[in-house]
Formats: C-alpha cells, structure tokens, sequence
C-alpha cells in the first residue's frame, strides 16, 4: 500500500506550508539590558513582557526563529496541570498544589488575551480537548479529576461516559474521556509569526543563526559569545527548552529533549472527517505513550501525533508507524496516504512539570513536559518580569523543582535508549492487556 502522496516531502512540517517567515537580523548588537537566548513562544513572549518593563533586548536563536518545537507541534492550546491536585500536594506541598491548579485558568486566560492584544491571526478556534479514557481505570481516575478541578480551579470540565463518546469520536477504542471545554486549537507558526512580528514591531532585534556558545559572569553583568561575537548584558534569560545544549550544562542535567512526531494525511472527505470526529475537538489518549490528534484549522485533514519513538528515528519509520496507530483508532483510514511526516523536541523534566527560576543569575523557564503553547508564552513572560525585579513575574511555577535524576547523570539523555524499550514492551503491553 502506498504511504506517501506525490507531494510528501517527509520531514517538512504541515505548518510551514504557506507560511511567510517575518525578517531577523544580521548584526548582533554590543551591549543591552536582557539578552535572551531562544526565539520560540518564550523567549518571544519574554521579550514582550521585558520590552514591558522598559528594558532593551536583544534575542538571538541558533537556527531560524520557531523552527525549535513552537512552529512544530500540535497547536493544541490549554494548560491543566500535567500532574493531579494530591501528586502535586506531595511532590511540592498543599499551598503550591492550590496556586497551580489556580493559574490553569488564569494562564490560558493570559494567552488568549496575549493573542487579542497583539492582534494575531493564528486560527485560534474554541473546539475543547478532550482526554480519551484508555482504560476502566483512567476513566474512574477521570470521574476524580473533574472534581478536584470543580473544588480547586475555575477549570470548566465535563466527562463523557462510554455510551456517549459516540457523540465526540467514532471508535471503539476508549472508555469514556473528560473534556476540558476552554482549550483551543491554534495553528502554531501563524502564532509564532504573530508573537515574531509584535517583537519586531517594538524595535527589538531578532538575530537568527546566532548560537550562544558560552555566558560568563563578569560582575554584575554577563558577557555572551556568539556565533556572531559577544555582546555584554545585565541579564540574561534561557529560553532553549527541548533544544538545550551542553553549553547550558545545568539545564541539560535536568531538562531533557524527548522527541515526538507528527503525521498529517491527505485531505479527506468532509463527511468523512465529520463521521470520525463528530466532536471537532483536540483529542488526546490517556495511555503512557499516548497519541494525540485532531482536524487541521482547515477542516481537511486529520494530524495525528505520538511518541513513534522516544529517540530520533526517520520520518518514514515514524509515519508508518504513527499511521498504523491511527488505524487502531479509525480502521477507515487504512488506505489513507500521508502528505507530512515531521518530529520536534519538546523538554521534559524529571517532574514533568514546567519550572521559572535562575541559576547563578541565569533566568529561565522550561521544561514544559510537551505541553508549551500556553504554558511557555505566560511562563516565558513571568521569566522576564522576575529578571526585571516586577512584581507581575510572581507564580507557583516558581515552586516547582528542575529536579535530577540518577538515570540522566550527563547532558545527553543516554537513558531514552533503555526507556523507548521499556516502554514500547512492557508499558505496552500491560496497558494494552488492562484496556481489553
Ligand atoms: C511535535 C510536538 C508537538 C507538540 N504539541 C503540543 C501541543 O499540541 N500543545 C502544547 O501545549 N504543546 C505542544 N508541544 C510543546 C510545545 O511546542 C513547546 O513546549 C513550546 O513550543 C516550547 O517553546 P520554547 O520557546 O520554550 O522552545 P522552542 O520553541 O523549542 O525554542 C527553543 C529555541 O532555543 C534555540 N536555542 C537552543 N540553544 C540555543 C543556543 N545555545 N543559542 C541560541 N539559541 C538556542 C533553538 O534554536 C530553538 O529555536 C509539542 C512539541 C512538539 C515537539
């Protein structure tokens, strides 16, 4: 069976299709009072809030703008805390726990707003996310999270028992899901052009191709080398996430870069796509190495999304991989070609939580556990407030821990090796075994 179509260009992200990249710099400044390493959704939205604030900055990323995880991913745009009220309570304590589930509402708030405000035009739609329910269990732990989200925020979230799903996704797959109903799908290099331009438009040099290849401490202020020479700055803020490199040694020890990938199919019937996914919804699995998937802004196509792999493998491999997982979900899809196949590094931490903090008066926020659209714009911009001494950069996120781990001793994840096999075997399987 054919799995390309004549036009596939494995590799190539659906997103840039059609996108006009907005204009950088060449010339790297000498001196300014915030340089910030990284022009993905938070070092954009930190240049915004620290331009704000009435400082001059300078951003400069290694590769073209965006082309890290923010114009790669899945556009699925909400911000629930990855981890349930009491994990949180016993990892971080009660008060901590309180402030997160409480700024799951006002983040989201935040980025819509951050939208409106700068005027971007990024296909945000309000189609909801529901979580699908990969077994009994999940589906009663579901049952437990709607109401510590209706006793601990102003989340708004309703489940769907199996008998209703039908009315959210034609499959049989699930036990029932919870939908979070104020997430949203953007399309996210139209976001990233969109924050890019409102940075531009401040006067604010974006240099591409400008890797920092080491940051010293030279009194109170820090002297970065570049790829384009050095520029001295009173502050400086990391914004490198899945991308980090050993340049940054202490980040890398304790954000790693776990791959995911994506597939787009050809386009397909509207009625088919209305019978597969009559919800229209952002639809993500609950099973350890999960699948997440949704319609394209256009209404075309289906974008199916997983962890083909937990190391880099070729988008081949992952395609067809990816597409026989979505046959599992929707066996009418089985002739269906594939038009995109592309990967992205998204920064996981050993707590799976996003962390805002410094290190030797290096300001970061990262580690954002594959769910960034949100939380990196608004954690990005608390970064910045918190560099530039306003009060505005306060957050729970700043509670949370970058924690090591004793598997990840280095700055190279050597351990997703070991852990791609674990988990495509045993996780799997027990999974799998418990789904039936
Ligand atoms: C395939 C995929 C699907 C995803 N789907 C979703 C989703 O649906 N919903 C969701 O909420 N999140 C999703 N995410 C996560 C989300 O995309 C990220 O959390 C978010 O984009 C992180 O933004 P960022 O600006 O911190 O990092 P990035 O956008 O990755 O940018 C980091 C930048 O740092 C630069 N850099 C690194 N080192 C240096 C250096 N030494 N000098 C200069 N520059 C440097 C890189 O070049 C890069 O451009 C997904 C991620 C991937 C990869």
């Amino acid at each position: 069976m054919t799995l390309w179509t004549q036009d596939a260009e494995p590799g190539h992200p659906y997103w840039w299709d059609g996108i006009a990249w907005a204009e950088t710099h060449d010339a790297l400044p000498e001196k300014c009072d915030l340089l910030i390493i990284g022009a993905g959704y938070t070092g954009l939205s930190a240049a915004l809030a620290a331009h704000d604030c009435g400082a001059s900055i300078v951003v400069v990323d290694a590769g073209d703008p965006g082309k890290g995880a923010s114009t790669r991913n899945g556009g699925m745009f909400g911000a629930h805390p990855r981890l349930g009220w009491s994990t949180l309570a016993r990892q971080f304590g009660a008060e901590v726990a309180d402030a997160l589930f409480d700024e799951a509402s006002s983040a989201l708030d935040w980025a819509k707003d951050l939208i409106a405000r700068e005027d971007i035009i990024c296909d945000l739609q309000q189609t909801g996310r529901i979580q699908l329910a990969w077994t009994a269990k999940h589906f009663k732990n579901q049952n437990a999270l709607a109401q510590t989200l209706a006793d601990k925020s102003r989340v708004r979230a309703h489940v769907v028992a199996r008998e209703d799903l039908a009315q959210e996704i034609a499959t049989e797959r699930y036990y029932g899901g919870i939908v979070f109903d104020e997430h949203c799908g953007i399309h996210p290099a139209k976001f990233h052009q969109g924050l890019m331009r409102a940075v531009l438009a401040r006067g604010i040099p974006v240099i591409a191709e400008c890797p920092v290849t080491g940051v010293e401490r030279r009194g109170s202020t820090f002297a970065a080398a570049t790829s384009r020479g050095r520029i001295t700055a009173q502050k400086v803020l990391l914004a490198t996430n899945g991308y980090t490199t050993d340049t940054f040694a202490w980040h890398a020890r304790r954000v790693f870069a776990l791959p995911s990938y994506i597939i787009a199919t050809e386009p397909l019937a509207a009625n088919l796509i209305g019978h597969l996914a009559p919800g229209r919804r952002m639809m993500v699995e609950t099973r350890a190495r999960h699948s997440y998937f949704r319609i394209s802004p256009d209404g075309t196509r289906i974008l199916f999304g997983g962890r083909a792999s937990m190391v880099n493998v070729d988008p081949h491999v992952a395609a067809r991989r990816l597409r026989a997982t979505m046959c599992e979900v929707w066996p009418e899809l089985k002739g269906t070609r594939i038009s995109h196949s592309w990967r992205g590094n998204t920064g996981y931490s050993f707590t799976h939580m996003p962390h805002v903090g410094e290190d030797r008066g290096l300001h970061h926020a990262m580690g954002y556990s594959g769910s960034g659209t949100v939380m990196a714009p608004y954690l990005g911009a608390k970064a910045a407030y918190q560099a530039m001494g306003d009060a505005r950069g306060q957050t729970g996120y700043s509670q949370t821990d970058l924690a090591r781990h004793w598997m990840h001793p280095g700055t190279r994840p050597h351990f997703l090796h070991a852990a791609n096999l674990w988990y495509r075997t045993a996780v799997d399987w027990t999974e799998n075994l418990k789904s039936r």
